[in-house]
């Protein structure tokens, strides 16, 4: 190797340190349900501060998509912050069936620990036992252990899997209360800086208002008119329209656990955030923390909603205003030069079926519970014994020791439920698990239907996914008459928003696809952290 002159050696070195020097705090905001086109739909109404400001100071990687199915909450999170698909990261869904114990899973449920600060019930008992792998958060306090990780969300798998198994702490919403929980997971008992925070009741107070759009309503031209059949009214008011008076539909609707449902659950989402980087002092410590917050309010507006009522695209010039304010708080606490953000989302959403349907695009319902019994009547007259399965998302599950007990042949009965359900409406494809690990689904003999499969294999995991995969038609959805949903291999369930901003970050944006999980590896590479074992995903290169 040639040396440089060695004059230049000091100077490169100055350089280099100006170039990469840590920044103090490192934050991972996911908007929940966000798909790509939000920026772009939503453009001319954003602020000069919020969304716009990401984009006009920071880097947007415009082709970001998810590479798996099934494209769900829990999946997505981990999935972001592990740079890992679900095969290897283990987290196949918000739930799956534990085959051992007989029952379904819930991702961050763990029977093990209890809840901190909330009320006696379930709600409190999470954590990240489900997760197999580390997340950047664990590397980076590995690394030093100085470091602080915590995550936040309405939701508590939002909240939990960001923060990896190391985390400091992780804060979820306690719906019967109000209250920001935790579990002994993370600690014994809350900070007191917490327990303040929830004695002022912030939900209630929120929910004492009326929900209004936040500019004449005639100017949601981006969206559909605010009274229609595709949307899901709140229970206790007749028709899905404008004001929403929430201290009226709290009594309808469960309480303070309403808030997820409007804009101000984002909004407390903010107020908490900034509350946990005063009183943890994140970003000034010893070494680089991380912050992870996911706003979970989009998700269930957009479920009830569907992607083009005036209520999601109220929510989304509300939560613009939300960033703006924690974007100028992290401007005085830390300046932006110290802080490496990004923002991204664990998911998309479709139209809702009733608005397709109404364009005659194919598009239906399937409900769980009709598939698996259809597919028991059909096994029952098939193999003349009664063969009982469940279905849970796209994911059949056997009781494999009873078939065999019978004396049937398992390979057959997946065989004949992959034929029953590839003839069912509204299903595209379905795999057996044998197929699954053995098959690469990469000699190019049907593409079409390969890319599809590619994204199931890196889905599935053994022993969690179940026995038989199937993919719905694009526009089918299971289990939403109205309102949306997701979970698909779509493009508008995988094309997500990725946007960088801050210290070490250049101004631009990029049309190269992009995978979700390429964005650990992008900041294992800026926080010089290792890699988590199991992420295989390239940096993102910020030339444009
Ligand atoms: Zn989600
Ligand atoms: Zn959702």
């Amino acid at each position: 190797m040639k040396k440089p002159p060695l004059f230049t050696l000091p100077l490169f070195l100055a350089i280099s340190i100006i170039c990469h020097a840590q920044p103090k705090l490192l934050v991972g905001l996911v908007i929940d349900q966000m798909r790509y086109d939000y920026i772009e739909k939503y453009w001319d109404k954003y602020g000069e501060g919020g969304f716009k400001r990401l984009v006009n100071e920071g880097f947007n990687c415009k082709n970001t998509n998810y590479n798996y199915v099934p494209t769900f909450t829990g999946p997505g999170h981990a999935s972001i912050f592990t740079g890992m698909t679900p095969s290897v990261h283990g987290i196949v869904g918000n739930d799956w069936i534990d085959l051992v114990l007989k029952r379904q899973v819930y991702c961050v449920g763990d029977r093990s620990v209890a809840g901190v600060g909330g009320t006696k019930g379930a709600s409190g008992q999470m954590s990240p036992k489900n997760l197999f792998r580390k997340t950047i958060g664990d590397e980076l306090k590995t690394k030093n252990k100085n470091s602080k990780v915590i995550g936040i969300a309405l939701k508590d798998r939002g909240a939990i899997l960001p923060a990896g198994q190391l985390g400091n702490a992780a804060y979820w919403f306690d719906v019967e209360t109000g209250f920001w929980i935790s579990s002994t997971k993370y600690m014994k008992d809350l900070p007191k800086w917490v327990n303040d925070f929830n004695f002022k009741e912030p939900a209630k107070t929120y929910l004492s208002q009326m929900w209004n759009t936040l500019y004449p309503i005639n100017t949601y031209s981006e969206s559909d008119p605010d009274n229609n059949p595709c949307e899901e009214p709140f229970k206790g008011k007749e028709l899905p329209v404008f004001p929403y008076d929430l201290n009226y539909l709290m009594n309808t609707n469960g309480g303070a656990g309403l808030i997820r449902s409007t804009p101000f659950g984002n909004s407390l989402t903010k107020d908490f955030a900034i509350e946990t980087i005063k009183n943890e002092q994140l970003g000034k410590g010893l070494a680089t923390d991380m912050f992870c917050v996911s706003f979970s309010s989009t998700d269930y507006i957009g479920h009830q909603f569907g992607p083009q009522s005036i209520e999601v695209e109220d929510c989304y010039l509300r939560l613009d205003k939300d960033l703006e304010a924690l974007l100028l708080f992290l401007d005085k606490w830390l300046g932006k030069d110290n802080v490496l953000l990004f923002l991204t989302s664990d998911h998309g959403v479709s139209e809702t079926v009733p608005c397709l349907q109404k364009k005659h695009v194919d598009a239906g319902v399937l409900v769980e519970k009709l598939i698996a019994d259809s597919l028991k009547q059909h096994l029952t007259k098939v193999f003349g014994d009664t063969i009982s399965v469940l279905v849970n998302d796209f994911d059949v599950y056997f009781d494999q020791k009873r078939i065999e007990q019978k004396n049937l042949n398992f390979i057959e009965v997946k065989n004949a439920v992959v034929s029953y359900l590839k003839k069912m409406n509204g299903i595209a494809d379905a795999v057996t698990s044998n197929e699954i690990q053995e098959d690469n689904f990469a000699d190019g003999s049907n593409p079409s239907r390969d890319s599809l499969r590619v994204k199931v294999k890196a889905g599935y995991n053994a022993g969690r996914s179940g026995q038989v995969v199937f993919i719905l038609k694009p526009g089918w959805l299971i289990g939403f008459y109205k309102g949306a949903t997701h979970g698909s291999p779509y493009i508008y369930d995988t094309h997500v928003p990725l946007l960088w901003w801050g210290s070490s970050i250049k101004q631009g944006n990029s049309e190269l696809p992009i995978t979700i999980t390429q964005i650990v590896p992008t900041l294992s590479e800026i926080l010089k952290v290792s890699v988590p074992e199991g992420c295989v995903a390239k940096p993102i290169s910020f030339d444009k």
